[in-house]
């Protein structure tokens, strides 16, 4: 949608072809029983990159969406009872490192500038830029090896802290992103400041608001959201992306074809009659995607006013988890937990006097042999269980209405190959250049948006990744005849 508006700013008539009954994707909504349930990004940070699209479109963010800062940003417990709390005050953020690991402060500080100076490149200068050959890649090396990017999230942050569990704080961040902190490249450190900087915030109305206001500017441009429509196949003539058939056999002709499917997906089904150079099948195959997540959306009959709008809770296991869920792919009995209250920012989510919670929790994607049609009930009984016995004490009395996502349910709904929650995953050699381009390898004409491309997963991703198309779509003139 970022990418719909940005194309109509720059003279495009745009439809968007969306299969699901409403548009959002990820971000779409659930509302069941009284109860609004966002069903993916619920940290909203780089708000800037929101208001630069109702900029493009001519309207003022702020006069579209009430944005709630979030603080604390997010509430961590560990599996020993401490609590660690993070937000953008520098004293407030000092004062929880002195409680957890005093002899940590000073490795912290040095940490928290490295991670500015992270920012400052990855972010600033990289996310948007197109890498299209790998001479973009190697003007970057550089700097890549200056910030230490051949090491991952967790050998940086591990450079310079000694205790386990702010180790784990500090380190956290790739899997929001779809990567395992133990592998992904340490550029991702820069989430830690690009939280710092921005906040972290949230749309009264939840994030479906975001996804709402998207629409009326799309529509407002003159383009077209068309919902319920699958697109079966990219329509190619010598070389030229010329259109997509849609699922029925209609056909929608267009100049210029952009792809926020899954890049997996869109290479494999979508130009599968189509000889390959790059993006084969068999490269496909071995591509590394991100890790599936199970989520559980329930509302409930009560309040937990103690609980925060953001609350991660670490089991007993850290890295040999992540080795389970990415590596060997095996779903364990443990796990660690994002829980999400979006009640305590906006109580009219839920009706008066209930909560509304989602909780997630990282599983291996569908290339382990999980059979989620019985594993679903049975993991959401012991996750439920969990929040029970520790932050949510009366839950399983409470429970009013219900309902999950599994790695299936992210093949079915986002057709992402593998049920993986963020496409291929952010590690070095999947990243920038080695990531799918956002001007396809294999088509002209035919661009690449969303997660699956440069820069990658997340909101801020994302909206990046549309901001790419800028430097890579040719002007809408090029088409006028
Ligand atoms: C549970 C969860 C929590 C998250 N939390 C956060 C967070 O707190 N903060 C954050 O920044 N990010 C978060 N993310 C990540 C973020 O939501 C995603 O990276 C981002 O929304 C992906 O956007 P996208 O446009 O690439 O993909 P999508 O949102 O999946 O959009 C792709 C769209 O294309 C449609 N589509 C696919 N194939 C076809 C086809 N053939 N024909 C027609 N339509 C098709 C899909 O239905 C979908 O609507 C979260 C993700 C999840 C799942």
């Amino acid at each position: 949608m970022a990418a719909a508006i940005r194309l109509g700013a720059r003279g495009y008539r745009v439809t968007v072809l969306e299969r699901l009954a409403e548009a959002g994707g990820r971000a779409s909504v659930f509302r069941q029983d009284g109860f609004v349930f966002d069903a993916g990004p619920t940290i909203i940070t780089a708000p800037f990159l929101l208001e630069e699209l109702w900029a493009l479109a001519g309207k003022r963010f702020a006069d579209e969406i009430e944005l709630h800062s979030v603080s604390p940003f997010y509430r961590i417990h560990f599996n020993d009872g401490a609590v660690f709390e993070c937000s953008s005050d520098p004293e407030f953020m000092r004062a929880q490192v002195r409680r957890l690991a005093p002899g940590d402060l000073a490795g912290y500080e040095k940490f928290v500038a490295l991670s500015e100076a992270i920012y400052k490149i990855g972010f600033e200068r990289l996310a948007h830029k197109a890498f299209g050959s790998f001479t973009d890649m190697l003007r970057i090396l550089p700097d890549l090896v200056r910030l230490s990017g051949y090491r991952s999230v967790a050998g940086l942050v591990n450079a310079h802290i000694k205790d386990k569990r702010l180790r784990i704080a500090l380190s956290f961040h790739p899997l929001l992103v779809g990567g395992n902190p133990l592998n992904t490249s340490a550029i991702y450190c820069l989430i830690l400041f690009l939280e710092r900087k921005s906040g972290v915030h949230f749309p009264r109305g939840g994030t479906g608001a975001l996804v709402r206001g998207m629409v009326g500017l799309i529509e407002g441009q003159g383009s077209l959201v068309r919902t319920g429509v699958t697109v079966s196949r990219i329509l190619v003539e010598n070389g030229r992306a010329v259109g997509v058939e849609v699922e029925g056999g209609e056909a929608v002709h267009a100049d210029v074809v952009v792809s926020n499917g899954c890049a997996g997906w869109t290479y494999k089904n979508l130009l599968a009659g189509q000889k390959r150079k790059r993006w084969t099948d068999r490269k496909i195959k071995r591509a590394k995607f991100s890790m599936g997540l199970f989520v559980w959306y329930f509302g409930t009959s009560r309040t937990w006013d103690e609980v925060p709008h953001h609350s991660i809770l670490l089991g007993p296991r850290h890295d040999e988890l992540l080795r389970d869920i990415f590596d060997r792919k095996f779903l364990a009995g443990d796990f660690s937990l994002y829980l999400h209250r979006p009640t305590a920012t906006d109580p009219e989510l839920a009706p008066a006097g209930c909560d509304g919670f989602y909780v997630l929790s990282p599983v291996p994607n569908l290339l382990g042999d999980v059979d989620w049609r019985v594993m679903a009930e049975r993991y959401r009984a012991v996750i439920e269980a969990s929040l029970n016995e520790t932050v949510l004490p009366g839950l399983s009395v409470s429970i009013v209405t219900s309902r999950v996502l599994t790695p299936l349910d992210f093949e079915s709904r986002y057709l992402s190959l593998h049920g993986a929650g963020f496409g291929m995953d952010p590690r070095l050699m999947q990243s920038a250049w080695f990531r799918p381009h956002n001007a396809s390898e294999e088509v002209k004409n035919l661009f690449l948006v969303g997660a699956g491309t440069h820069p990658g997963a997340g909101v801020p991703g994302v909206l990046s990744s549309a901001r790419v198309l800028d430097e890579v779509v040719p002007d809408a003139v090029a088409f006028r005849r």
